[in-house]
């Protein structure tokens, strides 16, 4: 870290002689004037590149969750207290929950059915 702060500061310093060479006359004025448009420039573009971060990785998180709730089904436990709670399937492995008022282990199954679907005729003249 203050390795990093040491490399900017001399990084900035030297392009800042620089531009006090370009000048010799006024040299600690051109200095002062580079070193602080720099510091302002990568104040300005830090802030900005982490305003786009953050709003990348807000987007990314929305869309996670949103990916989330397609799989999300209200299940009711088998036991007396027929308690229902949102658990998260999936078809790759068995799902095993507990029960939030029972406490036992229950495996929620994903039982796919195809059925072919009936058209009513009346939709027959609709646009495809
Ligand atoms: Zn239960």
């Amino acid at each position: 870290m203050l390795g990093k702060i040491l490399l900017s500061l001399t990084l900035t310093s030297l392009v800042s002689c620089l531009a006090g060479f370009l000048f010799p006359d006024k040299f600690w004025i051109s200095f002062s004037l580079a070193f602080i448009l720099q510091v302002l420039f990568f104040y300005f573009f830090n802030s900005i590149y982490e305003n786009n971060l953050v709003e990348k990785a807000q987007r990314l998180k929305l869309e996670e969750l949103k990916e989330q709730n397609k799989q999300i089904a209200n299940l009711q436990c088998p036991c007396d207290e027929k308690t229902r709670q949102d658990i998260a399937l999936r078809f790759d492995e068995d799902v095993i929950y507990k029960c939030g008022k029972c406490g036992k282990n229950l495996k929620a199954i994903v039982n796919v059915k195809t059925i072919q679907t009936t058209e009513p005729i009346y939709f027959d003249d609709r646009p495809r």
